[in-house]
């Protein structure tokens, strides 16, 4: 973990650790990731695990993994387990401390009584409708409930028969009595208990009301001591309700939140909603997609844990809402997979090519480097027969003068073998090449040529008896626009070229037992993953990123 999460320092948020740590005696930092099981994570998710787990491990302090399971409406044991495996596959572990806001039913329900009995606490019998007419708006202050004056006794009795199951779903709430004029609408007396018969992923039916997510959020962080509580920005008018809650219960300790801005990528939506509507509506093949951002996308996209923790590790901790383009996180998995990923031989669109003076059924192998970046990264066997196959797209009929690959008495270069000179193009009835006639040199194996003459392009090519075949699976940008819905609705932005499927590829003969996971560069061509769908009698790939380096070059300029 550590070699990536390196203090990068200087956010406001662990500047305001260190002092934490400077001004107590024996104090440390706990800090947790506290997702609602309601979908997979994103990338967005991402960056606050990074930033939770990491400060625990750079200040030696822990992280939880908290599930705030409070809406079992829309929470689901898929769920959980999928988050599970996500914040571990990032590298990240926590240990023994795994827990449910679920786990503290029981002291919430305890405390909502405590607020009663303290008169800050009543149940109201307006509608949802009523309660968002009375709530006032921005500018207009709200007025009470005309039941804001229970006595203790009365909501003491109703909240245990809201309990008991006494009532409807929705026919009663606990609120907070705070102040119905509040600047904040946050204190606008927010409800702290519903009525909900819904079975929830842990307690099943034991219970019929639930608290929000607000009444249970902070007083969860209380009771698991957690020291710095983080979130994202749109909880900071939140606060003061939390603080609240804080200062009037009997909590064992108090936590302090800091808000951060949410990570917003271009040409995608990181938002659950969203995405659940993608999946449920079959925009998209399911959570794991791979040109969905979920962790789980872009895992089976070919993407490493490494390279998101890079890309993480670049991103601003502050207060500044914007939006980081996707270009960003192209390139640091380019960068990442540039040292991690092996170099293999594939054509996607393959054309034959018969080299007329190499001898038939003569096979030699040349020494492939499987990673020049990287000094210890071994050599394979590469075999080379008489006939090979080259990318249609290296091919030209009528090339330009700056065209350095194959035309009618072009040479070029055949990566780690000889250089070719097509002789003779051979067509089908419709006109369509369908085979190139090419000479060898055969002195001019390792790149030079018998009369030194220079051969400027090289080009990759699979021998056509040893390659395999596979499948490749082709990804552009899920939303065409950079900022899907920003003019209308968010799925008419959809890219509806997002998937291209190629199905005549050919693998030089390594690849045979590439597993599921395995991630390589092919010559040439960009970074593709083994995909689950890999079985005994077809390889599938997924092209996870192309080579071209944009945003490198942009930064740079
Ligand atoms: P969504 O809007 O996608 O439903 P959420 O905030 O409701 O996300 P939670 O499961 O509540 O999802 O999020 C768990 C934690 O991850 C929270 O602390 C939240 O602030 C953080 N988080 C969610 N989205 C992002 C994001 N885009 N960037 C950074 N942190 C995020
Ligand atoms: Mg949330």
């Amino acid at each position: 973990m550590s070699e990536t999460t390196e203090p990068t320092g200087q956010d406001f948020i662990r500047t305001a650790i260190r002092s934490y740590l400077e001004t107590g005696t024996n104090r440390s930092v706990i800090t947790r990731f506290p997702p609602e099981p309601n979908g997979y994570l994103h990338i967005g998710h991402a960056k606050s695990i990074c930033l939770n787990f990491g400060i625990a491990d750079e200040f030696s302090g822990r992280c939880h993994l908290r599930f705030d399971d409070t809406n079992p409406a829309k929470e689901e044991l898929e769920y959980i387990e999928s988050i599970k495996r996500d914040v571990s596959w990032l590298g990240f572990d926590w240990g023994e401390h795994l827990y449910y806001a679920s786990d503290y039913f029981e002291q919430l329900y305890e405390w909502a009584l405590y607020l009663i009995d303290e008169g800050l606490a009543y149940v109201d019998d307006l509608s949802a409708e009523e309660m968002r007419e009375f709530r006032g708006t921005l500018t207009e202050p709200g007025r009470n409930s005309p039941h804001r004056d229970r006595s203790i006794d009365e909501n003491r009795a109703l909240f245990e028969q809201m309990r008991a199951g006494d009532f409807d779903d929705g026919a009663k709430v606990l609120r907070a009595k705070i102040d119905m004029a509040s600047g904040n609408i946050n204190l606008r007396d927010p409800v702290l208990y519903r009525i909900l018969r819904a079975e929830h992923p842990r307690t099943g039916n034991a219970w019929c009301i639930y608290p929000t997510y607000d009444f249970a959020h902070g007083q969860s962080d209380a009771i698991e001591e957690i020291t710095h509580s983080l979130c994202t920005l749109e909880f900071e008018d939140h606060r003061p309700l939390y603080d609240w809650f804080i200062e009037k219960l009997p909590v064992p300790s108090e936590p302090k939140q800091y808000e951060f801005s949410r990570l917003e990528l271009t040409h995608t939506v990181l938002s659950k909603r969203k995405l659940i509507q993608l999946v449920q509506e079959g925009h998209v093949k399911g959570w794991d997609d791979p040109r969905m951002p979920t962790i789980s996308g872009l895992r089976r996209r070919g993407v490493p844990p490494g390279a998101v923790r890079d890309f993480v590790s670049r991103l601003a901790i502050g207060k500044n809402k914007g939006t980081v383009e996707i270009e960003m996180l192209e390139f640091c998995i380019r960068e990442y997979l540039n040292t991690h990923a092996e170099r293999r031989m594939a054509v996607l669109n393959p054309l034959k090519v018969v080299i007329e003076n190499y001898p038939e059924g003569q096979v030699e192998e040349f020494e492939a480097k499987n990673n020049p970046a990287v000094e210890d990264a071994g050599t394979r066997k590469v075999p080379f027969s008489r006939v090979i196959y080259v990318d249609r797209d290296d091919f030209m009929e009528d090339p330009p003068k700056k065209f350095f690959r194959l035309g009618p008495g072009r040479e070029v270069r055949l990566r780690f073998a000889y250089a070719i000179t097509c002789a003779e193009i051979v067509k089908d009835a419709n006109g369509e090449v369908t085979e190139l006639r090419c000479t060898y040199d055969p002195e001019s194996k390792g790149g030079k040529t018998s009369d030194g003459r220079k051969v400027k392009g090289v080009i990759h090519w699979v021998s056509a008896e040893h390659g395999i075949p596979f499948e490749a699976r082709l990804y552009d940008h899920l939303f065409r626009e950079a900022e899907p819905g920003k003019s209308g609705e968010v799925l008419d932005d959809l890219n509806p070229n997002s998937l291209e499927v190629v199905m005549e590829g050919i693998a030089e003969q390594s690849l045979f037992n590439a597993a599921p996971g395995e991630v390589f560069q092919f010559e040439r061509t960009g970074y593709f993953s083994v995909d689950p769908d890999t079985d005994g009698k077809r390889l599938v790939v997924n092209r996870t990123v192309g080579l071209r380096d944009t945003w490198g070059k942009m930064q740079k300029a």
